[in-house]
């Protein structure tokens, strides 16, 4: 198996994997946590399938860009109006658990800085 038909993200975006939609468009996929580490938890990726931080480049950053765009829509669409947290955890040290790159959107509670 290569690693997009073996990546539990890359399988929610084609619906081989059930997940609660929050938000969706060409490039963006955002759906619920599965273990919520605040009130509203989403993990929002691009459909594309890039495995971490460490691989953004010049040909594929804008995607990234679209996950931004998206956070606002998120932010808007939610009522966020108190504020929230985006996190990518990047690497080992970073804590990331699934290879394809995603960011938390944390909210509706204080967030405490730093981080633990
Ligand atoms: P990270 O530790 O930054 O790699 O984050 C991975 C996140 O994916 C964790 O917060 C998990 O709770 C979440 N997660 C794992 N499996 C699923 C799933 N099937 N549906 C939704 N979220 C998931
Ligand atoms: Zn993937």
């Amino acid at each position: 198996m290569n690693e997009m038909t073996d990546c539990l993200f890359c399988k929610i975006v084609a619906g081989e994997i059930p997940s609660t939609k929050i938000y969706e468009d060409d490039y963006v996929y955002a759906f619920a946590d599965i273990d919520p580490k605040a009130p509203f938890h989403a993990i929002i990726i691009p459909k594309e399938h890039i495995s971490s931080a460490n691989e953004i480049t010049a040909e594929n950053s804008g995607l990234i860009a679209k996950v931004f765009e998206a956070v606002a829509t998120i932010a808007k669409q939610e009522n966020l109006e108190n504020g929230y947290r985006v996190v990518n955890n990047c690497g080992e040290d970073g804590g990331q658990t699934v290879h394809h790159i995603h960011f938390h959107l944390l909210a509706r509670r204080n967030l405490q800085w730093p981080p633990g």
